[in-house]
């Protein structure tokens, strides 16, 4: 298969990141007799730096001939960064932002996935924690309360602020057909989250996907309310596969979600339009306190990648063996920083790759 993947190296530790996880897929194209040809794209702070602004047309124009992009992270130290100097729009997360809605990325997916090995990272009770979790949020991201019309005003002398959360029936739709075509390819199991018992949004965001589920007869799916889903995050996270909810849900569930696993150098991410195309990266930030000195876990990249064979070129085969080669490197005991305990083995961000991409 011969497959053009866009690549933002992006600022900070983005360029150490995604060097590594393009040494994991050109290791995949070898095993596996793929082509992967990689084209360079500007975007945060490294595209202010060459060009002014955090997002060129060009950037758009690249991405959208690409199959796929891969993406570090961006953005800088607000503290000392120039970047931070520029009025919010010319900020390198205008950038990110930016190329999400030009591509029309409405689907955000994050993993949840807790490896044996990094249990006593997991902050919950150990009798929880045992049965382990394998989940992944499904977040619709551009409608819902972030998009809706708000406004602040004053109404009879009281400061009044108001913000409209509006979903219609097309974006309920395509969210949650892409929530089953996942799940068809995990364990086929649905949790559609909401509010219905008291928002009118939600009931008819209910009825939508019980229509989509009719099209996907081995897909069992549920509901759950948002309030009570926060709570099973903790209590109970064996029970899920893929959580499906609306935009500001999303947002809160999955960053929970995330922090359960303990390892913010292990999470991945994707994000998708209604074509095959999607937008990879990891979950964490550019982490400038790391940046140039080989500390930086590459793995959250890698299986941000891993996610981009499966879901853009669908390799299901490869991104397992991208899964397994991960798994495998931390059952021997091979370590970054920030997932070190004792009797671990300490690598760097390159030996952590090679040892990865020697294990496909
Ligand atoms: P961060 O995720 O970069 O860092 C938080 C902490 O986690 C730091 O201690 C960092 O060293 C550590 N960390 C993060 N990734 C790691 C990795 N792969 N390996 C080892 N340790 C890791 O969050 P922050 O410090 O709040 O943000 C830094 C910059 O990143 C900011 O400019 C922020 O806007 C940007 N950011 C970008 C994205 C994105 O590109 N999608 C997301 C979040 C933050």
């Amino acid at each position: 298969m011969n497959c053009k993947i866009g690549v933002i190296s992006g600022d900070g530790i983005g360029p150490e990141i995604v060097r590594e996880a393009r040494k994991v897929l050109d290791r995949v194209a070898e095993r596996f007799g793929h082509q992967f040809m990689y084209m360079e794209l500007l975007l945060g702070g490294a595209s202010i730096d060459a060009y002014g602004v955090p997002l060129t047309e060009e950037t758009i124009e690249k991405a959208k001939s690409c199959e796929a992009v891969l993406m570090g992270s961006i953005g800088g130290d607000a503290k000392t960064s120039p970047w931070y100097q520029l009025e919010p729009s010319r900020r390198p997360e205008a950038g990110l932002l930016g190329i999400r809605k030009a591509l029309n990325l409405f689907a955000n997916l994050r993993p949840a996935y807790l490896y044996e090995e990094l249990r006593e990272a997991c902050p919950l009770r150990a009798d929880i924690s045992e049965a382990g979790f394998d989940m992944l949020i499904m977040r619709e991201l551009t409608g819902g309360l972030y998009f809706g019309a708000r406004k602040t005003e004053e109404v009879d002398g009281v400061r009044t602020a108001m913000d409209t959360l509006s979903y219609n029936e097309h974006e309920i739709r395509r969210i949650a057909k892409r929530a089953f075509d996942i799940a068809m390819k995990r364990r086929k199991k649905v949790c559609s989250v909401d509010k219905a018992n008291v928002l009118d949004s939600s009931r008819l965001w209910r009825k939508v996907v019980e229509e989509v589920a009719k099209d996907y007869p081995e897909v069992a799916l549920s509901h759950m309310y948002v309030d009570n889903c926060a709570m099973q995050l903790v209590m109970n996270p064996a029970q899920f596969d893929v959580i499906l909810t609306e935009n500001m849900f999303g947002d809160i569930l999955s960053d929970e979600a995330s922090m359960v696993t303990g390892s913010i150098g292990m999470l991945s991410s994707a994000s998708l339009n209604d074509t095959r195309f999607g937008l990879y990266e990891p979950s964490h930030g550019s982490a400038p306190d790391l940046a140039g000195q080989d500390k930086a876990n590459p793995i959250a990249t890698i299986l941000s990648a891993a996610m981009m064979l499966r879901y853009s070129f669908d390799l299901d085969q490869e991104a397992e063996a991208v899964e397994a080669a991960v798994r495998q490197v931390l059952k021997e005991g091979y370590r970054t920083g920030d997932i070190m305990s004792e009797g671990g083995i300490c690598t760097g961000t390159t030996q952590m790759g090679d040892l990865i991409a020697a294990h496909i």
